[in-house]
């Protein structure tokens, strides 16, 4: 199961404060609600492209010894299952649909456009729920439909802070679940990093 790191902060920040196991080492296991905090159990490894850094960061893993099921410490700049950092893809988001400009010019030049159809597939498709669960968190926008409603109120609330909340508090991914995962993203076994979008 992945969880959120409870550290802010930029890719960077993150690397270099990744050593400390037992700095944000979880208090207990959310998968059984065991008391006893859950282990060091090494990392893992996968990529992401931030806007100012594209490549490997290793995530924090530990095991609970009551269940034996492991927790990961996700970044909160990361989505679960997308190479591509929070903060990229709202980028991309907001200049392909609240600016309207054209998938191109809206994408970094390095990135497949492949790449922006599946995040503009993936956003139109989770948008109203998107609507519906950030209520919690600023109030709904007037807008004509529900894709520029919930692009205004990620704007309002900042993308990261609704990525925390979406995750943490509902387990809901920005961009939806891939179907395999629906609805809350729990599957025994972690992907291999070539199966990261
Ligand atoms: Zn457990």
């Amino acid at each position: 199961m992945q969880i959120l790191h409870p550290f802010a902060g930029s890719v960077q920040q993150y690397l270099k404060h990744f050593d400390e196991p037992d700095q944000h080492r979880p208090t207990h296991c959310p998968q059984c609600q065991s008391k006893r905090p859950p282990t060091a159990h090494g990392f893992y490894t996968r990529t992401i492209i931030d806007t100012a850094f594209d490549g490997p960061i290793p995530v924090r893993r530990y095991l609970c010894q009551a269940c034996r099921r492991t927790v990961s410490l996700l970044p909160e700049f990361a989505l679960p299952y997308l190479r591509s950092s929070v903060s990229v893809i709202a980028l991309f988001l907001v200049a392909r649909l609240l600016q309207a400009k054209t998938l191109a010019a809206s994408l970094s030049p390095s990135a497949p456009y492949q790449r922006g159809q599946l995040w503009l597939r993936r956003f139109r498709a989770q948008a109203e729920t998107l609507c519906a669960s950030l209520v919690a968190l600023t109030v709904p926008a007037p807008a004509t439909d529900f894709v520029h409603r919930a692009l205004t109120m990620l704007e309002a609330s900042g993308w990261i802070p609704a990525h925390r909340f979406l995750f943490t508090d509902l387990r809901q991914h920005l961009l939806g679940w891939p179907p395999s995962l629906f609805p809350a993203g729990r599957r025994a076994a972690f992907p291999p990093a070539a199966a990261l979008a």
